[in-house]
């Protein structure tokens, strides 16, 4: 199952994705998965409304979550914490974007005045679909996982480097570019590999079997600390290669079956 969230004549719908010759159309309405929409849709109770197929392309796209939170963990590719200078952990690092700084696909990411260096992090994200607490490192996360999305957990680097702590470097408004579908077709445990082009030369190129710390066992120790929500998001952390912004840039992420993820970039 695969599906966005976008505006049509001025409401916000969610719609079914098909991928057709290469191609990703949006073929009819569906209801909100406030919940569990994969659950909704077996059970027959997600109405499909009539829709004239659209390519994904043309449309108005949001971002297709609604999270509550944003959970990130930084440091979860090898090469990653190698570039930065950084121990390898030996427990997670997570820290909070606040959901005001989610950013549709084709949004604009505007760099902050008081930063001098914004960097691109293209991450694999695991959408939450049922409500989670104290899951055990061995629980099947494909209970708890809604999908995957893309996002791009823009960095302010300076910032990150001079605050002990990240809200201001990780939370100014557009720093989430997210999208541009969310797909529960992918097979996470054959390994993804997640793809960054900076203006189409490619930056970021890596495999989710380079994680330090599993999808399950960030399941359980996020949800050790809190409550996870239908609708949250998890950014996984990004491989090595992040590089800094400019006005005019272009970024896209992508993940073979999850689109692309294309924002561009301006002053603020
Ligand atoms: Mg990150």
């Amino acid at each position: 199952m695969k599906y966005c969230r976008f505006n049509l004549n001025r409401q916000t719908h969610y719609g079914a994705v098909e991928d057709r010759n290469g191609e990703l159309w949006i073929t009819n309405l569906i209801q909100p998965p406030e919940e569990d929409l994969a659950v909704r849709l077996k059970q027959g109770r997600s109405a499909a409304f009539g829709l004239q197929p659209m390519t994904l392309s043309s449309a108005e796209l949001l971002p297709p979550v609604t999270p509550s939170k944003i959970v990130c963990v930084g440091r979860n590719y090898r090469a990653h914490v190698r570039e930065l200078g950084n121990e390898m952990p030996t427990e997670p690092l997570i820290f909070l974007k606040p959901p005001s700084s989610l950013l549709p696909p084709g949004g604009v990411v505007r760099l902050p005045a008081v930063s001098k260096r914004v960097d691109f992090e293209g991450e694999l994200a695991a959408v939450i679909g049922r409500r989670a607490r104290n899951l055990k490192p061995d629980a099947d996360w494909r209970n708890v996982v809604r999908g995957f999305t893309l996002a791009n957990d823009v960095t302010a680097r300076d910032l990150q480097n001079k605050d002990d702590q990240w809200t201001r470097a990780k939370g100014f408004d557009t720093f989430c570019p997210t999208g541009p579908i969310v797909s529960d077709e992918l097979d996470l445990d054959a390994g993804l590999t997640l793809e960054t082009r900076l203006n189409g030369e490619r930056r970021q190129h890596a495999s989710t079997l380079d994680f330090i710390f599993s999808l399950p066992q960030l399941l359980a120790f996020i949800t050790s600390i809190l409550t996870l929500e239908p609708g949250d998001l998890l950014l996984t952390g990004t491989p090595s290669g992040v590089a800094p912004l400019s006005p005019g840039d272009r970024v896209d992420v992508s993940i073979s079956g999850l689109g692309v993820l294309a924002n561009t970039v301006e002053s603020s």
